[in-house]
């Protein structure tokens, strides 16, 4: 198999109260495992229409890759952009780039909530580095895959869907995406900024 689930770095209820054990349990065993099974089982397919020449089911079959694949990305970095007793503001060159490019944190903070809690339907809200322009940017991703420019690379991500908060926010998505603000891991942006500034324009821009 080419996806498989990684293991969660904290146990299920170490981000309690801000996100429960139990909600924490069934979004990484159930739904980010059925993301990981869902891409295998994509490139299988494709592997099986190359092997008969029967390739009825491609477009299917790409637009499963494209949605679980999605899936499996959105979540292995969503796992990592929190932790335990974190939260707090950016510090460093990250801090320095949300300033430059946002204005300040408290308008980045206000300009990513806002595009979080406006999707339509399910989705994510996605603190980018963008190559070309060389500058991070808020994006809406719909569903797993849909809305964002190929190449941006993702630094900080927030699940939308109703399985990330329901059971313990309901309807009301605001506090959900409050208390997220607890959760967020600095070190772990800071990483990803770092290593997309400095190696996502390569490949693209050649
Ligand atoms: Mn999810």
């Amino acid at each position: 198999m080419t996806y498989s689930l990684p293991e969660l770095p904290y146990d299920y209820s170490a981000l309690e109260p801000h996100i429960s054990a139990r909600i924490m349990e069934l979004h990484h065993s159930k739904h980010h495992k059925a993301y990981v099974d869902g891409a295998n089982n994509a490139l299988a397919g494709m592997a099986e229409a190359r092997e008969t020449g029967n390739f009825a089911n491609i477009n299917r079959l790409e637009k499963d890759l494209a949605f679980h694949l999605g899936g499996h990305v959105n979540h292995s970095i969503f796992w990592t952009n929190l932790a335990p007793g974190a939260g707090g503001t950016p510090e460093g060159d990250v801090a320095a780039a949300i300033d430059e490019f946002f204005g300040s944190f408290d308008a980045f903070k206000a300009h990513f909530q806002a595009a979080s809690l406006g999707i339509q339907g399910s989705g994510w809200g996605i603190l980018s580095w963008d190559p070309v322009g060389s500058r991070l940017i808020v994006q809406q991703l719909f569903d797993q895959q849909a809305n964002t420019a190929q190449g941006t690379v993702p630094i900080l991500q927030l699940d939308m869907w109703e399985h990330a908060f329901y059971l313990d926010y309901q309807n009301v998505k605001a506090d959900y995406v409050t208390a997220f603000w607890n959760i967020v891991n600095w070190e772990n942006v800071a990483k990803r900024f770092e290593a997309a500034r400095a190696n996502a324009g390569a490949s693209l821009l050649v």
